[in-house]
């Protein structure tokens, strides 16, 4: 197999000259929470037309230069993905399923009109900085380091057209576990806005689709719920997920039932691996079209008894309420179900090293 040096491109490495020192590291490890605090270093590598991929660097983490011009600050011209990686249970580093983020990234990239990236590039870019700031990865139940790969358009030019010029960056933060003590139900609200509609980029990792959620899930918030679940945009009747998760539904005679991946909704790499656990369960998963409702009905009535959502950073999360401007339904008993209980133990132990890897998910590094 050719490798990145068989194609010209060497990663230099330069390490931060003032890291943080180990009592700061320490204290942000102790309660990192989430998005807030970050590790020494960071990734770089710069595309020019012509040119393809180059400058792979691996240095201190600072501030980025722009040309106030740059197409990213106009037309948001950006893609982005999220990863962890944990602490296994013998001491060792690994990833869960980079290569998947890779090609979602590269899904992403074309739908933007931006140049992909070769998936073993974006693996050791990762791979590198996780090396080299592997220190910056809390331990304990729930605690990750959070990896933000993301790609802009860095060239001066004020036209609406692909930009000439890009930058793919690394970063990582340390993350806690989501929910401070064990899995709350979260309650959810039902946004009159949509997400994402046919033709569009909603299966796009892009910024701009989590601008356009910004408004809805703080309404969800002022209406005093945890998150916003978003109908199609055609006629508003489907359910298709929340700000930055996916969704599944359990009935009472044990199947299960997933929104299909019709264009509008990020395919979650969560949500694929727990497709995968569930038929090795032995359970029926269908990804299909379910309505609000259905949902409802369903709910009411017994037919339905969990539903959880589930994505990187909350894992899987136990949805116990759900409102829109008709009034509210409570599935279940309102609490987390011994269903999404039990998946969330199975990825949770595959991804923590305690259960065998049968897939090929885990990367050690
Ligand atoms: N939907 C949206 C809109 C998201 O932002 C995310 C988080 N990436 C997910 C679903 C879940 O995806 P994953 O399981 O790959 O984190």
């Amino acid at each position: 197999m050719a490798t990145l040096a068989d194609a010209g491109l060497i990663f230099s490495t330069q390490t931060h000259p003032m890291p943080a020192s180990a009592e700061q590291r320490d204290a942000v490890l102790a309660n990192p929470g989430f998005g807030t605090h970050f590790s020494d270093h960071m990734v770089t590598i710069e595309w020019t037309e012509g040119e393809g991929w180059h400058d792979a660097v691996v240095g201190p983490r600072q501030p980025i230069a722009l040309d106030p011009a740059a197409s990213v600050l106009h037309y948001a011209q950006e893609i982005f993905e999220g990863l962890k990686a944990y602490k296994q249970a013998d001491g060792s580093i690994a990833l869960f399923r980079p290569e998947a983020n890779a090609a979602r990234f590269n899904q992403s990239a074309q739908r933007l009109a931006m140049p992909e990236l070769p998936e073993a590039l974006f693996v050791e870019a990762i791979e590198r900085l996780v090396k080299i700031d592997s220190d910056w990865i809390p331990a304990g139940e729930g605690a990750s380091l959070y990896l933000r790969p993301f790609m802009i358009a860095t060239e001066a030019f004020l036209g609406v057209r692909p930009a000439k010029r890009y930058k793919f960056i690394v970063i990582a933060s340390p993350a806690g576990n989501y929910f401070k003590s064990g899995a709350p139900a979260v309650s959810i609200w039902v946004s009159d806005y949509t997400r994402a509609a046919p033709g569009g980029t909603g299966a796009a990792k892009c910024g701009g689709n989590y601008a356009a959620s910004l408004v809805p899930q703080a309404e969800a918030i002022s209406r005093g719920h945890d998150q916003v679940v978003f109908l199609d945009a055609a006629e508003h009747k489907w359910i298709e997920e929340l700000g930055g998760m996916n969704l599944y539904f359990v009935f009472e005679d044990g199947t299960l039932l997933t929104p299909a991946l019709t264009g509008t909704i990020l395919p979650g790499i969560t949500r694929d691996s727990l497709l995968q656990l569930a038929r090795e369960e032995g359970l029926k998963v269908e990804e299909g079209k379910y309505s609000l409702d259905q949902w409802r009905d369903d709910a009411t009535s017994g037919k339905l008894v969990e539903t959880f959502a589930c994505g990187t950073a909350a894992v899987v999360t136990p949805v116990g309420k759900v409102s829109d401007r008709d009034g509210a339904f409570t599935i279940g008993s309102g609490g987390p179900g011994q269903l999404t209980a039990k998946l969330k133990n199975r990825l949770v132990s595959i991804q923590r090293g305690e259960a065998a890897d049968s897939h090929g998910w885990i990367r050690k590094i």
